[in-house]
């Protein structure tokens, strides 16, 4: 079994490593090192924010305090997706400023996302390569198309999109890959990646808001399946059955933060330290227990970005 039950107990099962590192058991010196080993066995559960925009706005004030509170809420590592080459370059003084101070450990990506692709030119994707370059981004993205909003011609988001899943594909890292109302036009973009290369792409299709048979499509292609605080809405129904559908290995969560608040706080900002009521929700919708989506959720994080 991957997370044995008597190595949980023997911590307590609603244990986390914030926990532990405030009680002293584990130095914050230590902290990540020990974390991961620790999480690896499936003794300390912690959650890991797959998709959040700190470069935000909304968070320009109190960022510090955003973190700290996500410490607290047992959310240890935050990948910080990117929108824009701007996007990128404050996201790397993000991760320059609070990435190494110990919980929680802040992740950077590089991409152009669909509604800035007016923006995506002959040297994007030399200033992407440019900024994955640097200590701690994981990802290109995010990317992708949106024909719910349509803020960019259609065939300029497929242009910057398959570049940028060209970009992945080459240099073997993972893709933060957004879909709105375009499930079709994504298919056929990332179907025509893996053709070309003969084999899956790593990366994600990030706050996944659509049918069980899509998010197996897409599982197919080799991408995980992140889901977000839609899941916690009342009308959710199908993203739910995807989210009970997709096998274990495939499972991410993410908050989408400043956007998608869950259901408690509807109408207010969203932020990391909100992530554990979307993982409690999945939780139930699998059957595991909390601590187990916890582990399961970040582990699958781990693989695939390389923590
Ligand atoms: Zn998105
Ligand atoms: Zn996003």
């Amino acid at each position: 079994m991957l997370f044995p039950e008597a190595s949980r107990a023997r911590i307590g099962p609603e244990r986390h490593a914030a926990d532990l590192e405030e009680s002293g058991i584990v130095r914050a010196a230590e902290f990540s090192r020990r974390r991961t080993k620790l999480e690896r066995r499936g003794i300390v559960a912690c959650w890991t924010d797959t998709h959040a925009h700190l470069d935000a706005d909304a968070f320009r004030g109190d960022l510090p305090a955003v973190l700290e509170r996500a410490r607290a809420a047992g959310v240890s590592r935050i990948v910080c997706a990117a929108t824009s080459v701007e996007s990128a370059g404050a996201t790397m003084a993000i991760l320059g400023e609070h990435g190494r101070r110990g919980a929680p450990e802040v992740y950077g990506t590089a991409g152009i996302h669909a509604h800035d692709c007016a923006t995506f030119g002959p040297d994007s994707l030399g200033r992407i390569e440019e900024a994955l370059a640097g200590d701690r981004f994981v990802a290109v993205g995010e990317t992708g198309m949106d024909f719910f909003r349509d803020y960019a011609p259609r065939d300029l988001q497929e242009a910057a999109f398959r570049a940028q899943a060209e970009l992945a594909a080459r240099l073997d890292i993972p893709l933060i890959v957004h879909c709105r109302a375009a499930e079709d036009a994504v298919y056929r973009v990332l179907a025509a990646v893996v053709d070309s290369r003969s084999r899956r792409i790593r990366g994600v299709m990030h706050c996944f808001a659509s049918t069980p048979a899509w998010a197996e499509k897409f599982r197919g292609l080799g991408l995980h399946i992140s889901f977000s605080a839609i899941i916690t809405y009342p009308k959710s129904g199908s993203v739910r059955e995807a989210a009970a559908a997709v096998d274990a290995d495939g499972l991410l969560i993410e908050t989408d933060c400043p956007y998608l608040p869950p259901q408690s706080a509807r109408g207010k900002r969203n932020e990391p330290a909100l992530l554990p009521e979307t993982g409690a929700k999945l939780a139930e919708i699998r059957g595991w227990s909390v601590d187990e989506t916890a582990a399961r959720t970040s582990a699958n994080a781990a693989a695939l970005f390389g923590f």
